[in-house]
């Protein structure tokens, strides 16, 4: 396991008592925590360099765009996209995905043709695909997920029957946020590509947890949120390949994106400007380019490891208390940094809500996966997502909370 204790140093928040007890925070797939460095970041672009972009002669705008397409180029870096004309700002992943639901779906299907997506989709990479397949007349499928509890994920046999030249496009989720399941990007791609489909990946999750190249997956467009990898709310990214980009109609139009303008009619500028019409996020996606940097000061390989390891901790201990079901991967295979259980008799909301008195901070309920958690037959689950500050000591905060919970419950 790599050593990244001296990681919790780096961020303050971590360093509070919660109900009279150290705070311990497993709610890493909702929104991590930040760095020194990211809040820095804000700050001194606050004190020193604000300015709005792009228009201004003056320092303090050169600056400011300056930090601003340095923060785009420096995205690109981390996935390895071949042009910094490729990384769109947006507010988050659900942006990201429904700019490509809405432009590309209208410029590309036709009634008859097929979106094919997966049953572990989080409902920002499903609802969005259910629109456009509805305002084009076209139908969505979806990839089965394999047993009771998730754990075989995705059917690769069934996805090979269900990608004919029919399906424009494959959206999937590269990690599950409720099954902890790590999809093969680049072997998902790969099928999709054989029959012509454009591929969008949902990187919400893995985003800042492990390395990703866009180039090796081969992915068509790739959405992340900012906030889940160290960086700021407010800000995120779709990725697409450049020639798409230039072709996509802009979701939103005005000042910032428009070559020429007249009283009756306006043309857009190629990608990046055309699809980040009016002043941006300038500050967030600074700090973001900082999430960047810190991220890979510490190494995804070693955080893709530390999370592994956590969540296989977790497995093992978490297994250990009577009657518990955890859903995705078994004890032992490839998971995620995150665990998904439910206790019989003792309702999700109960366990966060009683686990907070503890100082944990864990998730219940749906996971924004209501159709996955009616097919395996729950209503909610509780979630306990690890990251790099984590640490195993943390689980045994977690096992123990959990274990009077249930005592407590039984009566
Ligand atoms: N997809 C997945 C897999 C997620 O976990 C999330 C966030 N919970 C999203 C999409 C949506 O991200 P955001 O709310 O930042 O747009």
């Amino acid at each position: 396991m790599p050593d990244l204790s001296s990681t919790r140093a780096d961020f303050p928040i971590l360093h509070q008592q919660v109900n009279g007890k150290p705070l311990v925070y497993l709610d890493n797939g909702a929104t991590s925590q930040k760095p020194r460095a990211v809040i820095d970041a804000l700050v001194r672009y606050y004190e020193r360099d604000n300015s709005n972009v792009h228009r201004g002669l003056h320092a303090l705008s050169m600056r400011a765009t300056e930090a601003y397409e340095g923060a785009r180029a420096r995205v690109a870096k981390f996935i390895h996209a071949a042009d910094p004309a490729e990384i769109i700002f947006t507010r988050g992943t659900t942006e990201s995905i429904n700019l490509v639901a809405h432009r590309w779906a209208e410029a590309h299907l036709k009634p008859g043709d097929v979106i094919l997506a997966t049953e572990m989709e989080h409902h920002s990479n499903l609802v969005p695909w259910q629109q456009a397949a509805k305002t084009a007349g076209a139908t969505l499928k979806f990839v089965p997920v394999i047993g009771a509890d998730g754990e075989g994920g995705l059917d690769l046999t069934a996805l090979d029957t269900l990608l004919t030249p029919a399906v424009k496009l494959f959206a999937f989720t590269h990690i599950s946020n409720t099954l902890g399941t790590l999809n093969d990007a680049a072997d998902l791609c790969r099928r999709a590509r054989a029959v012509g489909a454009v591929t969008v990946i949902d990187a919400a999750q893995s985003i800042g947890h492990a390395p990703i190249d866009v180039r090796a997956i081969g992915c068509d467009f790739l959405a992340f949120s900012g906030h889940k990898m160290c960086g700021p709310t407010g800000i995120g990214v779709l990725y697409g390949r450049r020639a798409l980009l230039d072709k996509l109609a802009p979701d939103e139009t005005g000042g910032g994106m428009v070559v020429t303008v007249t009283y009756e009619a306006a043309n857009w500028k190629p990608s990046p400007e055309r699809h980040e019409a009016g002043t941006p996020n300038v500050a967030d996606a600074i700090a973001l380019g900082t999430a960047c940097d810190y991220i890979d000061s510490v190494g995804r390989e070693a955080i893709a490891a530390h999370d592994h390891h956590l969540a296989q901790v977790a497995m093992e201990k978490l297994s250990a208390i009577p009657g518990i079901r955890i859903l995705g991967p078994r004890l032992g295979q490839p998971r995620a940094g995150l665990v998904s259980f439910a206790l019989p008799e003792v309702h999700a909301h109960d366990i966060v809500t009683f686990a907070d008195e503890d100082g944990l901070a864990l998730r219940g309920g749906h996971h924004c996966n209501q159709p996955l958690m009616r097919k395996l037959g729950l209503t909610s689950t509780t979630r306990a997502s690890f990251y790099l500050y984590n640490t195993e000591e943390e689980i045994d905060v977690l096992v123990t909370s959990l274990r009077r919970i249930q005592k407590f419950f039984a009566g």
